[in-house]
């Protein structure tokens, strides 16, 4: 992934930012056209397999637990009911399946290994596979790359000073680290940010810079505008201008000319005319289905009819990088034997107790 050497200080960002908008969009669409098939949009979905009850204070974010919101908590999904979501996926033309789950850190335990057995059956459905888990170290990582993952999601949000004014929890550094250790594991990265949260210009640029200073900057950036949620402490932030998105696309796009661009959250506020200059600018992903984790999105069919009327094609999955190979997991394999050993000795025993049955120990 490369940057474009023409941009390289803030106040060049600035300037671009701030070019008179049809030549900012008509740079941006000549830069796509160079890398990128310009018909080609990717559907994606999103599916939050945990949601809410999460210990940390994003701003913008209903699933804080410390937040009082119509999100109604609920635990980890079972590996048959994302397996059977991910299939309604595909059928719906998705091809990425981005599994968030309402977590301040991934932790070694009988749900983290769940994630990796949906990880692995995700990819076996041939759909690209990310997840968003929170904070992750570098094995953890490597049990999700050897699992099958595609791409890590972990979004820098804004500018490293404007960061604190939304999240007080951790720091703009644990975020980096996470972002490192999904690269070191040689998961692609997926990290874009949000606008609309009452940030200024500068610290929509400075999150592009943040990207900028990385050693290979993200394959993946999800622009998302911010939809504001009652009860969370942003709730009364004015919804931003859809001109604000088409900019912001379109200085990602010219900046980081071979990564994807996603437009993301807060399509249902933008209308089609809006969005079409945004996949003109270079957005080549939107995520598809009524639903965005918790909050709303346009409907597939919505989706459908706006696909016919623009002449846009569903990006098919890996065109933008191998397939992984799943391998098994030696963590679960060796549960696994343990359980089939287990239940072994169960039966055993019940045999030589003539149908008595002893007390049942679940393995963890
Ligand atoms: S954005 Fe993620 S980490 Fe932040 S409160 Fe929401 S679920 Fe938790």
């Amino acid at each position: 992934m490369k940057v474009n050497p023409q941009y390289q200080t803030k106040e060049q960002l600035l300037e671009l930012y701030n070019k008179p908008l049809l030549e900012l969009v008509f740079e941006a669409a000549s830069i796509h056209r160079q890398y990128h098939n310009p018909r080609e949009v990717q559907m994606s979905s999103l599916l939050s397999i945990k949601t809410g009850g999460c210990p940390e204070d994003c701003g913008y974010c209903p699933q804080a637990a410390r937040y009082h919101t119509d999100v109604e908590a609920h635990k980890l999904m079972s590996v048959e009911s994302v397996i059977e979501q991910a299939k309604n996926a595909k059928a719906n033309g998705s091809s990425r399946l981005c599994m968030g789950a309402a977590w301040r850190e991934v932790r070694d335990n009988k749900d983290f290994d769940n994630v990796v057995e949906m990880v692995q059956a995700v990819n076996d459905l041939d759909m690209e596979v990310c997840c968003t888990l929170g904070m992750l170290n570098e094995e953890q990582a490597v049990r999700l790359k050897n699992a099958g993952l595609f791409a890590y999601n972990h979004n820098l949000d804004s500018s490293p000073e404007f960061y604190g004014d939304v999240i007080s929890t951790r720091e703009y550094e644990d975020r980096l680290n996470t972002i490192d250790n999904a690269r070191k594991a040689g998961i692609t990265v997926c990290s874009g940010g949000i606008i609309g949260m009452g940030e200024a210009v500068e610290d929509r640029v400075g999150l592009l810079m943040s990207y900028m200073t990385m050693e290979t900057p993200p394959e993946s950036i999800p622009i998302n505008a911010l939809v504001a949620v009652e009860g969370t402490p942003l709730e009364n932030q004015k919804p931003i201008e859809q001109w604000e998105m088409i900019r912001m696309v379109a200085t990602t796009r010219i900046v980081f000319p071979e990564s994807v661009v996603r437009l993301s959250a807060g399509r249902t506020k933008m209308n089609m005319e809006g969005q079409a200059l945004c996949f003109m600018a270079g957005a080549s992903s939107i995520f598809a289905g009524d639903k965005l984790l918790t909050t709303p999105n346009p409907e597939f069919n919505e989706d459908k009819e706006m696909f016919d009327i623009l002449g846009l094609i569903p990006k098919a999955a890996f065109a933008d990088g191998e397939k992984p190979v799943s391998q098994p997991d030696p963590i679960i394999e060796a549960r696994k034997e343990k359980e089939a050993l287990r239940a072994k000795e169960l039966e055993e025993a019940k045999c030589a107790s003539h149908g008595f049955e002893p007390r049942k120990i679940v393995v963890e």
